[in-house]
This record gives C-alpha cells, sequence and structure tokens, in this order.
C-alpha cells in the first residue's frame, strides 16, 4: 500500500501523519504507547498495521484510538484492528452513536448521483469501493471522550460539528499540529485544488454549521495541519481556514 509518514518530533511526543492516496490517520507516539487518530476504511487495516511497524511501534502498543468522526473511511480500519487488538475507541459524545451506526450521515449512492459521472469521482469510487466504503459496520463499545491528558501524545479534543453532528479534532505534538479530520482537508482524490479547503455539501451532513466550526481551529495556535485528507500543510490555522472559507 503506498503510503506517506511525516513526522512532527515533540520533547514528550512523537506525531506521524500516516497519509494515502484516499484518506489519512495519525499515530501518536508517547509516555505507555501509542494513540490511533482514525484508521481508514476496512480495508486499510493491514496498512495501518504497516504505518506503526514502519514507525518503531508495535499493535500491542496502541492504548487507545480516537475517532474524528465515525465515516467509514475513518472507522473501518479500526473495526478490523479491534477483531484482533485490545484498545478502546472514543468520539465526541454528540459522534457515539453515529459511530455505533444507530444512524448514518454519510453520502450514499442518491445523494453522490449527481457527480458520479465525473472521471475524478469514477476513478475514486473504484479506489474506494474494493477498500470497504459500503460497509455499514459501526462498533458498538465506542466511548464517550472525557479528558485525554493520560493517553500517549496527550492529545486536546477541539469540537468542531457540522462535517457530521459530532465531528471532532484534536491537537497534538504539545499543540504544534491540528488532527482537523473532514472539516479542513488540504486535498481530496474528487478534486485538483490542493491546500486548506472545506469538503463539499454532498459529503457534509451541516456546511454551514462546519465553517462556523473552522472558527475554533483559527483560535488554535497550531502551525501544522493533519487533515483527513490531503497532504501535511504549514501555516497558521487562521491563514488555512481563511483559505478554505474564500473557496467555498
Ligand atoms: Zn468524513
Amino acid at each position: 500500500m503506498d503510503m506517506r509518514i511525516d513526522t512532527l518530533t515533540g520533547d514528550h511526543t512523537t506525531t506521524h501523519l500516516v497519509s494515502t492516496s484516499t484518506v489519512n490517520w495519525v499515530i501518536a507516539q508517547g509516555e505507555g504507547g501509542v494513540t490511533l487518530i482514525d484508521g481508514g476504511y476496512p480495508g486499510h487495516a493491514g496498512a495501518v498495521l504497516e504505518s506503526l511497524r514502519r514507525v518503531g511501534s508495535a499493535p500491542e502498543e496502541i492504548r487507545a484510538a480516537l475517532l474524528t468522526h465515525a465515516h467509514v473511511d475513518h472507522l473501518g480500519g479500526l473495526i478490523r484492528l479491534r477483531e484482533e487488538y485490545t484498545f478502546d475507541v472514543y468520539a465526541h459524545p454528540d459522534e457515539v452513536a453515529h459511530a455505533k451506526r444507530e444512524y448514518l450521515e454519510q453520502a450514499n449512492a442518491v445523494s453522490l448521483a449527481p457527480i458520479a459521472w465525473q472521471p475524478r469521482v469514477m476513478r475514486w469510487l473504484s479506489q474506494i469501493i474494493p477498500l470497504g466504503a459500503l460497509s455499514r459496520a459501526g462498533l458498538d463499545d465506542t466511548s464517550p471522550l472525557g479528558d485525554l491528558s493520560a493517553l500517549p501524545g496527550s492529545p486536546v479534543a477541539v469540537p468542531t460539528p457540522g462535517h457530521t453532528r459530532g465531528h471532532c479534532a484534536y491537537l497534538v505534538a504539545e499543540g504544534e499540529g491540528l488532527v482537523s479530520g473532514d472539516a479542513l482537508i488540504s486535498g481530496h482524490a474528487i478534486t485538483s485544488q490542493h491546500g486548506p479547503q472545506c469538503l463539499g455539501p454532498i459529503f457534509t451532513h451541516d456546511p454551514e454549521r462546519n465553517a462556523e466550526s473552522l472558527e475554533a481551529l483559527a483560535a488554535t495556535d497550531a502551525h501544522l495541519l493533519l487533515p483527513g485528507h490531503g497532504d501535511l500543510w504549514e501555516g497558521s490555522m487562521r491563514t488555512a481556514v481563511n483559505r478554505a472559507l474564500s473557496r467555498r
């Protein structure tokens, strides 16, 4: 599996953004093990293990996984990993029911129909369907997140509802990096645009709410954006958010 790993080295924690052509995840290494943030599509479980190996961690070291949100491309790989390894999975309290699949807030065949003819979208669909994009599986024992300071890497939750109703970003690398999930991305297989941007309305539960939530990201002191899709981006979060909003 083609993947790129960007590493942020801090005094007490090392953070890795793992990027694939379809979705990203984050490995935070700290005292006591590893915290994963998101875990790719179901078909990415092996790639998550491979990325852990490449950064010198074993899957047995995973202490917890955090979800930015419960879309299949962020949750699916974790469901597979949990069949073999023991760790807790946390989501924002407003996202837990989504992770359990009590409901599903995700683009589907009907909502995608207006753009499915586009060559980029067709190519993207041909990549993600074999990765398990149509899976509707949830994780029944997802827990609501509380204080995360004891987890490896000491991530800090930054609630950002809109992309889904319980979407949550996380500050990592001692506040230098921001894991923005799908609230703010820097690229996507379905578009040729690069740099900070929002996903389109087909992929966003509540675009207006998402745009409002970006203020919480802009207010952070992070200078590295670790998005759910696209490359690592360097700059102030205020600049990132302004660019994304100007492109809407
Ligand atoms: Zn998403």
